[in-house]
């Protein structure tokens, strides 16, 4: 039974991990965030709770081990002087005393004393001065190494480029701040970005993180980012003894803090300020996610230590979602790229965590008739990290009897024709399968962000171009000519230039973004990476048989059936010929070789639990100096690089007498040669 439980573990903690760092790429590295906070933190939580349970469980991949995300490699890449380290979470009182109960713990008998700030929802940065001047900024990464984003953060008009008071001739100073953009700001960007057909940033904490992780400074410069600072480092021996002081000398040397930070004597004064900024927190014009309490002491600080994640000395009390009143005033239906019908509320407008909501997401009918959702229901409802808040639930108390019950359409809202409910899932799909509906969500894919990231090609104007008839696929959009641009309202000469050059840069993409553009069911961003590392073409993927494609191991019977009938299909086939005598690129990114590197047209496989890099890290290090990864053993591997509990793969690479290299081997070999 105990065995059954802890397999049971195994594998719920390894999809955990799977889905989590799948969320920190698209959270910490795309800035494009496809799940709320609430739902990463409870899913983050049923990790924690499992590898407490089961300590053997946890792997350095772990999202609990580790801070943030990667790096981009097209910023300079900073090694931090010294880590920069997430928080811990508590949602409840009582955590927060348990808190407190640990500290006192750890130091019986010591006067504790806290400083309380707001946690404030931006990107965290850190900045350097040398003799007063500034010279270095970074985002926080993965902890340890950052991305050098000097150029961006010299734009934010609050950050001194020459500090003041007592630090001006300190020989080195360096503070770490959150940078944020204001809900004011995050309006009118959505808004430009609306207007402009662009992508919309979910939450102001994702646009201050896209705006900042620019790579054209012009860009960051128009966006009105702010900064608060809240830790400060410092040669050993100099300047302020506690965190109090410390806020002090940082507003004393010209850097902006937060002026709602607190002192508070014990813990029972630091929930009471918690609770009353649960309620303020509307008040305020920028955004706030929790509350960060800090042990003052920097002496105790350093007894107390941190993990390899965070610190043990300070915790993040985060807020519950937040919720509001409000009326469906109408329920409409959608329909998606696939044919999924989905409904959703138009609500009558109403302040929420600082934007004002007027749609929410029923996300299927199922979710509407479980909730009885009416037209003119009042509904609470609530947003925890998107742009579309969900209705929690409604207030019956408050019907009045003149609520009109929804009733799922039979017909396609967009073309008219019979809908149909998938046997064994909940959406209802329109049957046509030339719906304009569909092709409108299809092409509006195609050009997003995740797939051709087609610049100036929003649902806006995919509209405009449909209803001048001068598309009717995707690939039409490659044939368009200025002529034609020019002549749609709102566009001038320049903006068809524009939409003309993004649509011919787009070509160039290399065969990942092309297959997530052609919306192939089942494969998204991952799906396609896979592809693209077994198929090094257009060509050579739509040759492939449901056998062949079952092969790789992350592909399963439903991804590869979807695959082989997409391109069985006439429809899909005529558009991809178009593609391609457009010029469109169908050759997956050729990887740079390192010349002469020591892994050049070497296979190499990976077995055991790596201390140094992640399983992924340590292939694509492989595979950029001129290597092939592979996840079985055979007589053409090269090499087994084995690392710790190595098992059956270790086996067969000594009964096949392949060179084996212990994680350190690799670690000096990939550094000696690159
Ligand atoms: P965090 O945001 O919970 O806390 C740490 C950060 O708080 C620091 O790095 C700093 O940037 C910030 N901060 C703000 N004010 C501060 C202050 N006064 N003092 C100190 N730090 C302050 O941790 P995280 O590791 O940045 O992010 C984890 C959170 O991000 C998760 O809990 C989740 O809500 C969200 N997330 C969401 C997704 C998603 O897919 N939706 C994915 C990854 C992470």
């Amino acid at each position: 039974m105990a065995e059954n439980n802890f397999e049971a573990a195994r594998k719920r903690s390894e999809e955990l991990r799977d889905e989590l760092n799948y969320h920190n790429y698209r959270y910490y590295v795309l800035d494009d965030p496809v799940i709320s906070d609430r739902e990463y933190d409870l899913m983050l939580r049923e990790l924690i709770e499992l590898e407490t349970k089961y300590p053997q469980l946890i792997t350095p991949d772990s999202p609990t081990q580790r801070v943030g995300g990667e790096p981009l490699p097209a910023f300079k890449t900073v090694r931090h002087t010294y880590p920069m380290l997430s928080l811990g979470n508590v949602f409840s009182d009582g955590e927060l005393r348990e808190f407190d109960r640990r500290i006192r713990r750890m130091l019986p008998g010591e006067k504790i004393e806290y400083v309380v700030e707001l946690k404030i929802d931006g990107l965290a940065v850190t900045v350097q001065y040398r003799e007063g001047q500034f010279v270095l900024g970074a985002t926080r990464g993965n902890g340890i190494e950052g991305e050098d984003i000097s150029l961006n953060l010299r734009t934010i008009k609050s950050l001194p480029l020459k500090l003041m008071g007592p630090a001006k001739d300190f020989s080195f100073l360096e503070a770490r701040g959150e940078a944020f953009l204001s809900f004011a700001a995050f309006e009118k960007l959505n808004r430009e970005r609306e207007e402009q057909g662009e992508a919309l940033f979910a939450n102001p904490r994702n646009a201050a993180a896209g705006s900042l992780r620019q790579l054209d400074s012009k860009i960051t410069a128009k966006r009105p980012l702010d900064i608060f600072f809240y830790g400060l480092v410092l040669p050993e021996g100099l300047g302020p003894k506690t965190h109090w002081e410390a806020l002090k000398f940082l507003r004393d040397s010209g850097l902006k803090t937060n002026p709602e930070a607190k002192f508070c004597h014990d813990i029972e004064e630091v929930i009471e300020t918690c609770r009353l900024w649960e309620k303020k927190r509307n008040e305020l014009s920028y955004p706030i996610d929790g509350i960060v309490v800090k042990l003052n002491s920097f002496e105790q600080q350093q007894r107390m230590g941190s993990t390899s994640k965070v610190p043990r000395w300070a915790i993040a009390y985060k807020f519950p979602a937040e919720q509001a009143r409000t009326r469906v005033k109408e329920i409409i239906v959608q329909v998606g790229r696939t044919g999924t019908i989905t409904p959703l509320a138009k609500l009558e407008p109403v302040r929420l965590a600082g934007t004002t909501v007027s749609r929410a997401s029923l996300h299927n009918f199922d979710f509407v008739r479980s909730k009885d959702i009416r037209v003119g229901d009042t509904v609470i409802i609530q947003k925890a990290g998107e742009i579309i808040p969900e209705v929690v639930e409604v207030v019956t108390s408050a019907r009045s009897g003149e609520e009109k019950e929804f009733v799922v359409p039979d017909k396609c809202p967009v073309c008219g024709e019979k809908t149909a409910q998938v046997p064994g899932e909940v959406a209802v799909k329109c049957t046509n399968l030339a719906c304009p509906g569909k092709l409108k969500e299809g092409i509006i894919h195609f050009a997003s962000k995740e797939a051709m990231d087609i610049e100036g090609l929003g649902p806006a104007v995919v509209n405009q171009l449909l209803e001048a008839g001068l598309i009717k696929d995707a690939a039409d959009l490659y044939y368009l000519q200025k002529e034609q641009l020019v002549k749609l309202e709102r566009f001038g000469e320049k903006s068809a230039e524009n939409l003309l050059n993004s649509l011919e840069k787009s070509k160039a993409n290399p065969l990942n973004r092309l297959l997530v553009a052609l919306g192939i069911p089942l494969i998204g961003s991952r799906g396609a990476n896979i592809l693209v590392e077994h198929y090094p073409s257009l060509e050579a993927l739509m040759a492939a048989t449901e056998e062949e494609l079952t092969q790789i191991a992350e592909i399963g019977p439903k991804m590869a059936w979807s695959i082989v009938h997409f391109f069985q299909r006439e429809e899909n086939r005529r558009v991809i010929d178009k593609l391609v005598k457009a010029g469109v690129n169908t050759r997956a990114e050729q990887k740079p070789a390192a010349e002469d590197s020591f892994f050049t047209g070497k296979r190499v496989v990976f077995t055991g639990s790596l201390k140094l890099f992640t399983r992924q890290e340590a292939k694509q290090i492989v595979e950029s100096l001129g290597g092939k990864t592979s996840d079985s053993v055979s007589k053409k591997t090269d090499y087994v690089v084995v690392g710790e509990d190595a098992g059956s793969k270790y086996k067969k690479a000594l009964e096949l007498q392949i060179p084996i290299l212990t994680e350190e081997d690799f670690a000096r070999l990939i550094k000696e040669k690159r």
